[in-house]
């Protein structure tokens, strides 16, 4: 594994490549205004997500509606992708990068123009039912999803617990909580992108969190080249070609346009 502070290794990597893959974390979003866990003065210095889970969620109204107030004061501003968004989406566009796998919840690699994009925690653009009952871990309401901006909307006239229009069950983010089950289908389909990549880049994730971190892991016990950039070291710089000390948004738009 080699460690640097230059962009070279990542340019280097992504010149030997033509079918790479993005594996982004909370840390390319640091630099559009959204905070990681870390950040200082973030909203999670003043939240507990451990308070957020899925069990609690559905069990306490009181749960939900302090939720639905974190949610409304995390996405209060309109973020913009950044640069390092918008790196990954020119290496799509030019056919060099296959997809992006995401922990992150913004959406903003499609507001970069980034067209494939593996969700592994959900969107915080909608909200769906997960049931009158749901069953813990397994969010099975009765299929109705709608914008953010409909909870946003009922806060805003008094109901702090929106309830499903269709069938009066349990509205949730459109993301997965912590003690909650994956959506189906996505981490095969992270699997299979993964499987089929010759390079995978993992930028501003800490790796810590499973079953996405697992991800990584495979690709380099497959033989596929990791690189890691983030500006702190994570539990899998040893499995990596290169580790890329540094601000996604200064570090990728140079090595992605010294190849295109
Ligand atoms: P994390 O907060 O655990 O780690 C982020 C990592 O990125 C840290 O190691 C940090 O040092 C690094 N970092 C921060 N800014 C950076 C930058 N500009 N350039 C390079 N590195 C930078 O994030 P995670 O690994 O994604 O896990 C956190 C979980 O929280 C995820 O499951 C995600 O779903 C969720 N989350 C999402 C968002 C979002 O959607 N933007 C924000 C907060 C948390």
């Amino acid at each position: 594994m080699r460690e640097t502070t230059t962009h070279t290794p990542l340019a280097d990597a992504l010149a030997a490549s033509s079918r790479a893959v993005a594996f982004s974390g909370a840390g390319i979003s640091t630099e559009s205004g959204i905070p990681d866990f870390r950040s200082p003065g973030g909203v999670w210095t003043r939240y507990n997500p451990g308070d957020f889970t899925f069990a609690k969620y559905v069990a306490d109204p009181d749960v939900r509606r302090r939720a639905w107030r974190m949610r409304r004061e995390f996405w209060a501003s309109d973020h913009q992708p950044n640069s390092a968004h918008r790196a990954l989406a020119d290496l799509e566009q030019a056919g060099r990068l296959h997809g992006v796998i995401t922990q992150n919840i913004d959406g903003l690699h499609q507001a970069a123009g980034s067209r494939r994009v593996v969700e592994l925690h959900g969107t915080s653009r909608e909200v769906m039912c997960v049931g009158v009952a749901p069953r813990v871990g397994t969010p099975d309401g009765c299929g109705w999803r709608g914008p953010t901006r409909w909870a946003f909307e009922a806060l805003d006239m008094g109901v702090e617990d929106p309830p499903c229009p269709a069938c009066g069950g349990i509205v949730k983010s459109a993301t997965v909580s912590f003690g909650q089950n994956l959506f189906p289908g996505v981490i095969e389909e992270a699997t299979a992108l993964v499987e089929g990549s010759d390079l995978l880049i993992a930028v501003g994730s800490s790796l810590q969190v499973y079953p996405a971190a697992g991800l990584p892991e495979l690709a380099a016990s497959s033989g596929i080249p990791v690189v890691i950039v983030n500006d702190e070291p994570t539990p899998l710089d040893h499995l990596a070609r290169a580790v890329v000390r540094g601000r996604a948004g200064s570090v990728l738009p140079p090595a992605v346009h010294a190849v295109l």
